[in-house]
Order: C-alpha cells, then sequence, then structure tokens
C-alpha cells in the first residue's frame, strides 16, 4: 500500500445532507459534533460543510450559523436531486482535491448509500452507525501498542499524534466496538441521526465559501430519475419529537396502540415501539426505537411494556428522562428509568391522562 503523508490532511468535512432545499437534522447534529472534534483536534482545525445540489448556496448561512466555519460548494443542474453515481463522483474528486482528515455522513439512506461507495473510491475504511466519536490524544501508536490486534509496525511513521475513535454497536448489540482507521485518510463514519448534539445556532455566523466546479456530465450518472412519488403515508418524525411514549410487547396486541395515540396525543407526543411489537405487526417499522430502528433522543421517553433489551436501550437511553411503566420490578428497563412505575400499563397510562386532564382544569381555572 503507498504510504500516506498525514500531514496533507486537514479538517473535519460534514457531508450535509439536503433534501428540497432543507438540511436535514442530521447535518446540523453533525456540526456540532464537527466542532467538538475538531477543538480536541488542534487549534487550527476546521469544521467544512459538505454541500451539494442545485441552487442550495442560501443553506450556507445555517451552515455557519451550526458551526461550520467553511462551506465546500459543489452545485450543478445535475445534482439537483441524489443519485449514487453524481454525488460519488464530486465528493470524491472533492476529497481527493481538499484532502479532510475526517470525513462524516448522517446515517439516513442517502448517507448510508453514499459513504461506503465515497470510502471505496478514496481507498480508506468506514465506520458504520457510530453511536459515539471521539479523539484520541494519546495516538495511534500508543492506542496501536495497546491493542495487540493492530500491527504496529505497519503504522505510518508520518502518522499524527491524534486520531478519530469511532463506536458502534457490534455482535447484535451486545457489545460496542471502538474502531480506529490508522493508515489511510480520511478516516469516516456514518453516525445516526439523533445521537450527537446541535450546536446554540449563532445567528448572523459567517464563514468561507468554497465553489467547487463539479466535473459531471450526464453520462456519468447511470440512473435517470423519472418521477418523485412521495409516501403518502405520513411517517412519524421519532428523531425530532420532544416526547415519545413508547410500547412493547407488554401491550397484548395491537388494539393497545389505540390507548398509547390517546396518550401521545394528550401529552403532544409521538407514539414508538419496540421490536417485539413491530415483529408482531400491531405497528409499522417506521415507530420503531433501536438498533435497527430509530435513534432518539427526546425530553421524556416513556417505556411501557418494554423489557429494556440492550437493542433497544441503543436507541433511547440518552434521553433526558426516561419513564418506565412495567409489570416486573427487575425487567432492565427499570434500572435505566428515571422514574420506575411498577404496575399494569393499562391501569397506569388512563390514570396519567386523567391526572393530566386534571391539572390542565386546574390550570384553566386558575389563568382565568
Ligand atoms: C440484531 C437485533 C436487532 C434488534 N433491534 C431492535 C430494535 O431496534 N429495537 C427493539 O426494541 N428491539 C430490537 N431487537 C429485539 C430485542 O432484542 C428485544 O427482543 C425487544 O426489544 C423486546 O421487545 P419488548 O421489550 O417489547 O418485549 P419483551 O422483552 O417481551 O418485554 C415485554 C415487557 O412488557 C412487560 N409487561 C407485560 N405486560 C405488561 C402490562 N400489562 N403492563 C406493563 N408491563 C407489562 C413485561 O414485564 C416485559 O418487561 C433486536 C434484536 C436483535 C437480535
Amino acid at each position: 500500500m503507498a504510504t500516506i503523508n498525514f500531514d496533507e490532511y486537514k479538517n473535519v468535512w460534514v457531508f450535509v445532507e439536503q433534501r428540497d432545499g432543507k438540511l436535514m437534522n442530521v447535518a446540523l447534529e453533525l456540526l456540532g459534533e464537527g466542532r467538538r472534534l475538531a477543538k480536541d483536534i488542534a487549534e487550527d482545525t476546521k469544521v467544512c460543510a459538505v454541500l451539494v445540489g442545485d441552487k442550495v448556496e442560501h443553506l450556507a448561512k445555517e451552515c455557519f450559523a451550526y458551526g461550520a466555519d467553511s462551506v465546500y460548494l459543489i452545485e450543478d443542474p445535475l445534482l439537483k436531486n441524489y443519485t449514487t453515481d453524481g454525488y460519488t463522483k464530486v465528493i470524491t474528486d472533492a476529497a481527493n482535491q481538499f484532502k479532510p482528515d475526517i470525513f462524516l455522513y448522517g446515517a439516513t439512506h442517502i448517507g448510508r448509500d453514499l459513504a461506503p461507495r465515497v470510502a471505496a473510491r478514496l481507498n480508506t475504511g468506514l465506520t458504520a452507525d457510530c453511536t459515539h466519536l471521539d479523539v484520541s490524544v494519546a495516538g495511534y501508536i500508543k492506542y496501536a501498542e495497546e491493542n495487540t490486534t493492530l500491527n504496529t509496525k505497519s503504522l505510518d511513521p508520518n502518522s499524527p499524534d491524534k486520531g478519530l475513535k469511532m463506536t458502534r454497536p457490534a455482535f447484535g448489540g451486545n457489545l460496542m466496538a471502538t474502531i480506529v482507521c490508522p493508515r489511510t485518510r480520511p478516516q469516516m463514519a456514518t453516525v445516526r441521526p439523533g445521537v450527537m448534539q446541535k450546536m446554540e445556532p449563532i445567528e448572523g455566523a459567517t464563514g468561507e465559501i468554497v465553489k467547487v466546479t463539479p466535473e459531471i456530465k450526464a453520462s456519468d450518472i447511470k440512473v435517470e430519475i423519472l418521477d418523485i412519488v412521495k409516501s403518502a403515508k405520513e411517517l412519524v418524525s421519532l428523531t425530532d419529537a420532544n416526547i415519545i411514549c413508547s410500547a412493547g410487547r407488554g401491550l397484548g396486541d395491537a388494539s393497545g396502540f389505540e390507548l398509547m395515540q390517546k396518550f401521545a396525543d394528550k401529552v403532544g407526543g409521538v407514539v414508538g415501539a419496540s421490536r417485539a411489537a413491530v415483529d408482531a405487526g400491531w405497528i409499522g417499522h417506521d415507530h420503531q426505537v433501536g438498533q435497527t430502528g430509530t435513534t432518539v433522543k427526546p425530553t421524556i421517553y416513556f417505556a411501557c411494556g418494554i423489557s429494556g433489551a440492550i437493542q433497544h436501550l441503543a436507541g433511547m437511553q440518552s434521553s433526558d428522562c426516561i419513564v418506565a411503566i412495567n409489570k416486573d420490578p427487575d425487567s432492565p428497563i427499570m434500572e435505566i428509568a428515571d422514574y420506575a412505575i411498577v404496575g399494569d400499563l393499562y391501569k397506569v397510562i388512563p390514570e396519567i391522562i386523567a391526572e393530566w386532564d386534571n391539572a390542565e382544569a386546574l390550570y384553566d381555572a386558575t389563568t382565568k
């Protein structure tokens, strides 16, 4: 393998996915995470947003507000809609030209399609579906010495003393694996939506816009988009929800979700579910929380009739406040819950709804 000059690779890049001229939430979360990583790497490390599309320059302002120092703007009418070929080509070309040290993508459908292609073309690695990122201050060499599975002799002597540690669930979520990319650049990762923290936006923040002229022609794109048909089904937005009322096998049957919907409507939340409830066909997969569902971080997460399997916890344990309702005081969810209510959900939830009604009536009476 050709020796890489690590000194040429600088800065943290974030692919800021946009759809219909709107930035995805995960892109803003990753800019915040990029800021945190850049601070730990070196003072002059920049956070750079990679913005691809057609007539999307107006989004640069939002990127700056959420933490980008620079925006690499790649615009062309051929890039108006996402295509694997088109985006892979222009992003690979830009990465070859500007050589980022770290390159992050949201683990969305598009990010999961794009990042492996770009990684393969750049001849580097990719850690998919990360739930945690960190910079190894101790450095690769020390890290490699501590980990006998890495061959320290093959490390380039020019290795920087800092590297990205990418953590993701492994072996069916039964353990967390931390992965490094010591021999190639960029260090690439996809990160699940809802895991990282957005920065508080800084209104009026500005930065540098680097306009990259893409070398792309229609024949580079093998797929022709004839029509875009949006799903008529209203998908739940678990990622953005402030309150989630989730239920699992403890519901007993599909009709239990009527109570859950009533509960969610009352507290202003959305309905989530465990995989057991989804696999039973009681509710759609777009409601599933967990390792193979959506990762969420609401202010309040109600887990009703959910035991707290590790794969479920992987998707909700960083919620600000967890309220568990379960008949079994020893179920694992009770250990991580901030409030553990032991009881039958069919008795407890109607009581919460009734209390909520009382509180609303009291509020109305005192504010009139
Ligand atoms: C590779 C892999 C990926 C997976 N991904 C996911 C994922 O993304 N999300 C996910 O959720 N799971 C996932 N799973 C499945 C996971 O391992 C568990 O099987 C699943 O989470 C269990 O769902 P549950 O808690 O609803 O059911 P159970 O484990 O059966 O728990 C039901 C709970 O309900 C309680 N209960 C019963 N009746 C009542 C009542 N009337 N009132 C109150 N409490 C009651 C019981 O005490 C029990 O604790 C995955 C598994 C694998 C192997």
